[in-house]
């Protein structure tokens, strides 16, 4: 076993936070924003690689793998302090760029992957729906077969970058019969007739990743923009979730690395009872167990992405179930935790310490729930 990082990793690392540092910086907070709009910073991170991490090179990206994507993910999280931004950035990486590389038609990558790559192009993923969230197979949404192509009738809901997208990967039904294998996945383009979004919804954190419904009523899609065969839907779900659920969720490694350094810099300044409250063991002790989280949440993900880099074999990752119930409950005690240790000033909004708990809830629910991981893992074990 090897736990040293490549002097490429740790240049990509490297090169990551300073780019988030530099360029993203003062980018969308919560109230004025100083920094590049959601559009101008989303061209950044495409100069930058970002968007194209996973995508080969001849499609404009850097060809790397899961976990390379996975350390630039982390070290964007650490330098950019704005999760939400960062939350749809990786959302379309994971969500949308993964599954084009993995099951797209020659033409389709080069139609779209530029696009997504360069930045030009905002993509969404379509799978929840008002009456399936976590029973995502339950979906209604419809796809039936009509001259050249399909027609989409239904709604989705809770769509990350929706309001905002250009692009929209859509899961529909094309077989109720069949269950699993009566899905389909589709690319739909902004200005398809029939398809609308909502704006975006007000949320408890991540809040300014812009999330919304999507309206689809009778809308014509040429056959040519099916993503993989027909049926192929809930495999096409299953790959981008193995992806997701490992290396978005390595962006809240870099927040959970960038809350303790800012922790052990307040224990260290804070004083009370003529000492620094890092003196007091309640105190050290609480950081230390933020440590020992960040540290076991990283070897994890870590993990989980080593394995997507080597097993491909369409079934629910296990590593990357672990991974993600892992993180996003470490996240959010860690949270609580650093809100603590940082008293009253913990629960201002000045000091962006309660933002990060607020950030941290929603990984506990998007890309499937803590239940819906446990469950998974279990069914995994042959319980
Ligand atoms: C920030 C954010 C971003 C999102 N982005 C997207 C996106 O880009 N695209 C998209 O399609 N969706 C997206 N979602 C939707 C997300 O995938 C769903 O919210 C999630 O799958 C849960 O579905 P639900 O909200 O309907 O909750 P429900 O499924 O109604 O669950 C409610 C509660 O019941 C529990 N529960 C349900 N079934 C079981 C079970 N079998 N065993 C145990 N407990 C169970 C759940 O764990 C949960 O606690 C996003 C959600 C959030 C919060």
């Amino acid at each position: 076993m090897e736990f040293d990082l490549s002097h490429d990793q740790q240049a990509l690392t490297r090169a990551t936070v300073e780019f988030a540092r530099e360029r993203l910086s003062g980018l969308a907070g919560e109230g004025e924003t100083t920094g590049p709009s959601l559009r101008e910073a989303w061209r950044l991170c495409g100069e930058q690689g970002i968007l194209g991490l996973v995508v080969p090179e001849e499609y404009g990206g850097l060809g790397l793998g899961a976990l390379d994507s996975a350390l630039a993910m982390e070290a964007l999280g650490y330098g950019c302090p704005d999760m939400g931004f960062v939350f749809s950035v990786a959302a379309h990486v994971y969500a949308c760029v993964v599954p084009v590389v993995a099951f797209g038609e020659g033409d389709q990558k080069r139609k779209f992957l530029p696009g997504m790559v360069s930045g030009e192009l905002v993509a969404t993923h379509c799978v929840t729906e008002p009456g399936a969230g976590s029973d995502a197979y339950a979906m209604k949404t419809r796809a039936e077969r009509g001259e050249g192509g399909y027609a989409l009738r239904g709604s989705k809901c809770f769509s990350s970058n929706a309001p905002v997208a250009d692009l929209f990967l859509v899961h529909a039904v094309t077989d109720p019969a069949a269950g699993f294998l009566g899905l389909s996945a589709f690319l739909l383009e902004k200005g398809t007739p029939g398809l609308s979004v909502s704006k975006p919804y007000h949320k408890l954190g991540l809040s300014t990743a812009p999330l919304g419904d999507v309206f689809l009523e009778d809308c014509p899609v040429r056959a040519a923009n099916r993503l993989g065969r027909e049926g192929q839907g809930g495999a096409i779900f299953t790959h981008s979730m193995n992806w997701e659920r490992a290396c978005l969720f390595a962006a809240y490694l870099g927040a959970m690395a960038r809350q303790l350094e800012e922790t052990i810099r307040f224990a260290k300044e804070r004083r009370q009872f003529g000492k620094p409250i890092k003196d007091f063991q309640a105190v050290s002790h609480r950081i230390a167990d933020m440590k020992v989280r960040l540290e076991a949440a990283r070897l994890l993900v870590y993990h989980a992405a080593w394995r997507l880099d080597r097993v491909s074999d369409g079934r629910p990752s296990i590593d990357s179930s672990i991974a993600k119930l892992f993180v996003s409950e470490s996240a959010v005690e860690s949270g609580l935790d650093a809100i603590q240790i940082h008293g009253g000033f913990g629960i201002m909004a000045e000091g962006g310490v309660e933002r990060a708990l607020r950030d941290a809830v929603p990984g506990r629910i998007f890309s499937g729930t803590s239940e819906i991981q446990k469950n998974t893992i279990a069914r995994l074990l042959g319980l």
